[in-house]
């Protein structure tokens, strides 16, 4: 397969290479920031039929281990107290719900945003109090609904293109207001290098990986100030940022 040089989609450089092939895709590696990204990308509507497809294990009426969601989502909720009391708050890619809910225990007015609708279905019958859509993040901007918190946990991954996604992020945070979002982390000293192995998860799944710098730089293009990545034992991202 050929290999054109792109510039890359967080940073802009041109220093970016062929880096490895994963199934059918390849994947290019940014030379500045290190961004590891699916080069060329997959089509949009492959990316997001992946996710309207049905799910034999989630209906309306059951989510596979919904209650240790909700107790594991009620702990997030506490430790983001100070950004969720009497705030407007949104998760992007919900799932059912369980996050929302939480921060509206919370004193939150949330909302929810998921492709999947029986995700949206078992949210919308579970946890009445809050608002769900089940629409991508692109076209939600369009609502003109604005919030203190943006809270997305395992999302940015798959974001068909990362700076739409992270415009949209942009468009819906009101200065001042906050973002926590959580991704894989390619860095990681857990995480094996090789992503071409079976395990890892590649395109049209996952369509970039992060580490620390990039995570930052895509932030700071997008008008959000980084306040602190936190540590974690497992290979994941959090970062907390504010929006200027
Ligand atoms: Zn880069």
């Amino acid at each position: 397969m050929s290999h054109s040089a792109t510039n890359c989609p967080v940073c802009g450089t041109i220093q970016t290479g062929f880096f490895a092939t994963k199934g059918q895709y390849s994947l290019s590696k940014c030379g500045e920031c290190a961004l590891v990204y699916a080069h060329p990308r997959p089509s949009r509507d492959d990316v997001f039929a992946l996710y309207a497809r049905g799910n034999s294990r989630i209906s309306e009426l059951h989510f596979p281990k919904a209650k240790a969601k909700l107790r594991h989502a009620m702990l997030r909720a506490a430790r983001l107290s100070r950004y969720v009391w009497a705030r407007d708050a949104i998760d992007i890619g919900c799932g059912g719900g369980f996050m929302v809910e939480a921060m509206r225990r919370f004193r939150a007015r949330a909302v929810g945003l998921d492709l999947n609708p029986q995700r949206i279905a078992f949210a919308n019958r579970h946890f009445p109090k809050n608002r769900f859509f089940c629409e991508n993040l692109e076209e939600f901007p369009r609502r003109e609904m604005t919030f203190d918190l943006v809270f997305s946990s395992q999302v940015l991954e798959h974001a068909h293109d990362i700076n739409d996604f992270m415009s949209a992020l942009g468009r819906i945070s009101r200065p001042g207001g906050f973002a926590y979002l959580k991704t894989p982390d390619r860095d990681h000293w857990r995480v094996r290098q090789d992503l071409a192995s079976e395990n890892a998860s590649g395109p049209p799944i996952s369509i970039q990986f992060f580490n620390k710098t990039s995570i930052r730089i895509l932030l700071e293009r997008h008008g959000f100030e980084v306040k602190k990545i936190f540590f974690k034992v497992k290979p994941t991202l959090h970062v907390l940022a504010q929006r200027k």
